[in-house]
């Protein structure tokens, strides 16, 4: 039950596969194969320049990300040395005050010394007169000192505040700096989400186009011709017969002697009942993918590259006469490639014919494209017989349908 599930989902899936139609759906204006190699150009060129965009964008991020990170460490360092100024300001308000007690005292001893008679007459009358000189002297040295002492700290004091001011307007200004930058790498991203998302539109359209040139190419339009015109003529939905006329003399695969042993493996349908110099044509639109002149085994010989429903084919006419076609042209299925031969008029170099008919075989792949060797053309044959409406042997036909 489970294997016949899975069985079930296969065939669906190889059933959708070979359903799908070949031609993909591009937004494309082009009307010739040319065109459509110039905008696959376009697209390629785009896409390396919003690879070079993408590039520029990511490394724009990366220099404004390390900005941001240096600019955060400047105001750490400012933060830190904004709270050394205060640790300083509060130390030196605190030796002010000191200051100020002991310049308080110095004036009061000062006053007392120079206001107070007693100690004047002690001046006056005293040997220690120079004493007093030096004492006065030394207290007003003292003040002196200490008033200069304290207006250099006041000084710090107020340098310290204004540092501090300057620091947290340089932080205030380093944070708007980096909001800013940070709404820019927003941006940028956004920006990047954008190229990335047509990047994925680019490679869709890259790969159609390049569908597309596989496709026309392979159903053989040329440079210049109106895609639109040569895929309606050129790919095609079916086999028809090579002649217009003829009955089957010969069947493809492994012949049956009259001896009753198996005999050579011949490779396609003989038709007969037509004379040389009948026109042989085309059993479906395609191009002429090779051309094989005089082969001593086969004569003149025309290989066709067909597209049937998305599949590759070649088909090939033997012992022909006269060669009416060239190789790369296009063909129709109405195009005569060449004439039946295989008679008298081939018979200077051709050994495998012995009468005037036509031999088709039909392969899949292209001989000469998907793969070279003959051998691998042999590996690829199919029995025309299940593909073209040919009769059975000894019944005739009358027309190409
Ligand atoms: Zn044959």
């Amino acid at each position: 039950m489970k294997n016949t599930g899975k069985l079930l989902i296969i065939f669906i899936l190889v059933l959708f596969v070979t359903m799908t139609p070949v031609i993909v759906s591009a937004n494309t204006n082009a009307r010739t194969l040319k065109e459509l190699r110039n905008e696959l150009q376009q697209l390629k060129n785009k896409k390396a320049q919003q690879t070079a965009d993408k590039n520029a964008t990511k490394s724009k991020i990366n220099v404004a990300k390390n900005d941001i990170g240096n600019k955060q460490n400047e105001i750490e360092t400012n933060t830190k040395d904004i709270a050394d100024a205060t640790a300083e300001s509060e130390k030196l308000t605190v030796e002010i005050a000191e200051g100020k007690v002991k310049l308080d005292k110095l004036v009061a001893a000062y006053q007392i010394a120079k206001e107070n008679n007693a100690y004047l007459d002690y001046v006056f009358d005293s040997k220690s007169y120079d004493e007093l000189v030096y004492r006065s002297a030394l207290s007003e040295q003292l003040m002196d000192y200490l008033n200069e002492e304290i207006t250099s700290w006041n000084d710090k004091i107020d340098k310290n505040e204004k540092l501090k001011v300057d620091l947290a307007e340089k932080s205030k200004q380093l944070e708007s700096d980096i909001n800013s930058l940070s709404s820019s790498i927003d941006q940028w991203g956004a920006y990047l989400n954008k190229l990335e998302e047509g990047a994925v539109s680019i490679n869709e359209d890259i790969k159609s186009t390049e569908e597309l040139i596989k496709y026309y190419t392979s159903i053989g339009c040329s440079e210049t011709e109106d895609l639109e015109k040569c895929a309606s003529v050129k790919g095609d939905t079916g086999f028809i017969r090579p002649l217009k006329k003829g009955v089957t003399t010969s069947y493809y695969g492994y012949r049956t002697l009259s001896s009753g042993s198996m005999g050579n493996f011949h490779s396609g349908v003989d038709i007969g009942g037509n004379s040389e110099g009948t026109p042989v044509y085309s059993v479906a639109n395609g191009m002429v993918g090779k051309i094989i002149r005089q082969y001593s085994c086969g004569g003149n010989m025309v290989y066709v590259y067909h597209t049937i429903k998305g599949v590759q084919y070649t088909t090939t006419y033997m012992h022909l006469l006269t060669i009416n076609v060239s190789v790369g042209q296009a063909v129709t299925s109405q195009t005569q490639i060449g004439t039946v031969g295989g008679g008298k008029g081939t018979k200077s170099y051709e050994q495998c014919s012995t009468g005037a008919h036509l031999h088709v075989s039909l392969a899949t792949g292209w001989y000469g494209r998907t793969y070279t060797t003959s051998s691998q053309w042999k590996a690829h044959l199919v029995d025309p017989r299940k593909y073209i409406s040919i009769p059975a042997k000894g019944v005739w036909f009358y027309s190409r349908y």
